[in-house]
């Protein structure tokens, strides 16, 4: 399956230093700077984003986040303020190769790359202490397996 964004919003919280609004064009047009990059990339407030863009509030407790991120006050749910134009680096973006669901469906961790495990619970990195010791010398889909398989027997759904 392929990444599918939940809109968490862990990887735009960090981004206030790698987006840098360089110009503001008016009319919600800026001009953003990719410090990794050096990309150089106009992007522009969605047309249906603009009240949510305005409001600053749900990142005020997000110093570093990016500044076209926004949270729906209803939902919780992360928005791109610049979904549409927003730059390269943002369209390629997958933060898993193998998301990890509890019983509720609520993400509860994450593999990206081969093998790096994230897990955003505790019960979870406690499990993940106990797992992988019993994985040395496995890598690819024998990895992926036992992987899927200790997890899926501790209650957890893992999609890929
Ligand atoms: S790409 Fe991943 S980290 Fe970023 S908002 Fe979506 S689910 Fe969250
Ligand atoms: S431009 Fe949009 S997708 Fe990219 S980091 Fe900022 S909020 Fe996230």
């Amino acid at each position: 399956m392929a990444c599918k964004c939940c809109q968490c919003g862990s990887c735009c919280s960090n981004m206030r230093n790698v987006h840098t609004v360089v110009e503001e064009r008016g009319n919600y047009t800026f001009v953003v700077h990719n410090a990794y990059s050096g990309d150089v990339k106009e992007v522009r407030v969605d047309p249906d984003k603009i009240a949510l863009y305005e409001d600053r509030s749900s990142i005020e407790e997000l110093p570093d986040a990016c500044p076209f991120l926004r949270f729906d006050g209803k939902t919780g749910k992360a928005w791109c303020t610049v979904h549409l134009t927003r730059p390269e680096i943002c369209r390629d973006y997958c933060c898993w190769r193998l998301l990890i669901l509890d019983w509720q469906s609520k993400r509860a961790g994450r593999v990206m790359y081969q093998t790096t495990f994230i897990p955003d619970t505790e019960e979870l990195r406690r499990l993940w202490e106990g797992v992988q010791p019993t994985l040395g010398g496995l890598c690819g889909t024998e990895w992926d397996d036992a992987v899927i398989s200790a997890l899926t027997a501790a209650g957890y759904r893992v999609r890929r």
